[in-house]
C-alpha cells in the first residue's frame, strides 16, 4: 500500500514537529511544506520535504491525501480550516475553547459542501485531554472532573509579559499547586478557586534604566492574565533566558472521581509530561490525520471532531491485529 501523502500546512513550531511526527510513521509520507513566507527562506529538517508558496497547493489536488494545518488558533485557523476543506481533507489543532462550536459549522459547511473529511480541535488540549473528560463523565456520571496544566510554558502569557513597558523579553511557566493536585486524588471532590489550583512564574529581562518593582507589580496585577493568580516574578540576564528557558515543554492532568455507589470511590487519573508541546500535538495531530484518512475512504465526509473517531482507526495496525495484541 501506498504511504499517506500528507501536506504540511505553516511551517513553525508545530509544522516543524509534524515534519518530525511524519519521519517516525512509515505509513506516512511529507508530500510537501506550503508557506506564506518565501519557500526559499525556509530550510525544512528533512532535505528532501518541497517547499510550496501557498497559492501553489490548489494545482496539487492529486498530489496530496491530508492536509495538517499548523498556524495559528486566532487568526490563521478560522480563515484557512473552512477556506481548505472545501477542497482538501484536514486535520487542525484549533484551540480557542470558547469559539471551537463556530469554528465546527464554518468547516462542516465547507466540508459537506466538498465532500471532504476534516477534523478540528486535535492536540492535546483541546485533543488527547477532552477524550478523557468525556470518558471520566460517561464512565462515572456521578463524580467531578478536574484539569490540570503544567508544569509547562504557556505562549499567550508569556506574549502578555513581553508587551510590559520595560520588559525586554521573559517567559511564564503555569504551575499545578501540589496540595490541590493530592487533594483531587484523594477522591474528596473539593471546591477549588482559580488560585487554589495553579499559580504562575516569570522569568523576565528588564530594558536598560527600567523599574524593577513597576514592572513586578504591572505583571502581578494584569486583569485576567495574572490577577487571579499567586505570581512570582524573576530578573533574569538576556543570556541566562536564552539558556535555561528556550525550550516548550508542557503537560498536565485530567482526574475524575466518583463514586459508583455510597462509599465506593473510583479515580481516573490521565497525565502528560512534555518535554516539547509542539511536538506532541503533532504526534497527535498525525494520527488523527491517518483516521481523516480512513473516513474519506469510507464516505464519512464532513467535520469530526476526536469524539467521532473510532480508536482502532488511530493505529496504522489491522483490526486483527489489535485485538490479538492489545485487548
Ligand atoms: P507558530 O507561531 O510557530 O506558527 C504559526 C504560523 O506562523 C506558522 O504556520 C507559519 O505560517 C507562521 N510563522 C511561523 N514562524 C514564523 C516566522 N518566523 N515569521 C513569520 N511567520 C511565521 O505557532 P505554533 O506552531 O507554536 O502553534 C500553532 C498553533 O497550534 C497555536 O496557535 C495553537 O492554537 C495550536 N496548538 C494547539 C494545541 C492543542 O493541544 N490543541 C497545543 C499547542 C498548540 P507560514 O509558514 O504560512 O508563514
Amino acid at each position: 500500500t501506498q504511504p499517506i501523502r500528507i501536506g504540511i500546512v505553516g511551517y513553525g513550531n508545530l509544522g516543524r514537529g509534524v515534519e518530525a511526527a511524519i519521519a517516525r510513521n512509515p505509513d506516512m509520507r511529507a508530500a510537501g511544506i506550503y508557506t506564506r513566507r518565501d519557500p526559499d527562506q525556509l530550510k525544512p529538517q528533512g532535505k528532501d520535504v518541497p517547499v510550496y508558496r501557498m497559492d501553489e497547493l490548489a494545482a496539487h489536488g492529486d498530489q496530496v491525501d491530508v492536509l495538517i494545518l499548523c498556524g495559528g488558533s486566532k487568526d490563521d485557523l478560522p480563515e484557512q480550516s473552512p477556506q481548505l476543506a472545501a477542497r482538501f481533507c484536514l486535520v487542525d489543532s484549533f484551540d480557542t475553547h470558547a469559539r471551537i462550536p463556530g469554528h465546527f459549522a464554518a468547516v462542516d459547511a465547507a466540508a459537506q459542501g466538498g465532500k471532504t473529511t476534516a477534523l478540528i480541535s486535535a492536540g492535546w488540549d483541546p485533543g488527547m485531554f477532552s477524550l478523557n473528560r468525556l470518558m471520566g463523565e460517561a464512565l462515572l456520571p456521578d463524580g467531578a472532573t478536574y484539569t490540570f496544566w503544567g508544569k509547562g510554558l504557556s505562549q499567550g502569557h508569556s506574549d502578555a509579559i513581553r508587551r510590559v513597558p520595560g520588559v525586554a523579553g521573559g517567559v511564564q511557566y503555569t504551575i499545578p499547586i501540589d496540595a490541590a493536585v493530592e487533594q483531587v486524588r484523594s477522591g474528596t471532590r473539593p471546591q477549588l478557586t482559580t488560585r487554589e489550583k495553579h499559580r504562575r512564574e516569570c522569568f523576565v529581562v528588564l530594558k536598560d534604566g527600567a523599574d524593577q518593582e513597576a514592572v513586578r507589580s504591572a505583571i502581578v496585577g494584569m486583569p485576567h492574565y495574572f490577577d487571579e493568580y499567586d505570581t512570582t516574578v524573576n530578573f533574569i540576564s538576556a543570556q541566562e533566558l536564552a539558556r535555561e528557558h528556550s525550550a516548550m515543554p508542557h503537560g498536565g492532568f485530567v482526574i475524575r472521581s466518583g463514586n459508583t455507589s455510597d462509599g465506593v470511590q473510583q479515580v481516573i487519573e490521565y497525565g502528560l509530561k512534555l518535554d516539547s508541546n509542539p511536538e506532541f500535538t503533532a504526534a497527535v495531530l498525525v494520527a488523527y490525520a491517518r483516521a481523516v484518512h480512513r473516513l474519506h475512504r469510507a464516505g464519512q465526509h464532513g467535520c469530526k471532531t476526536v469524539f467521532d473517531v473510532a480508536p482502532g482507526l488511530l493505529s496504522p495496525r489491522s483490526a486483527a491485529e489489535l485485538r490479538a495484541d492489545l485487548l
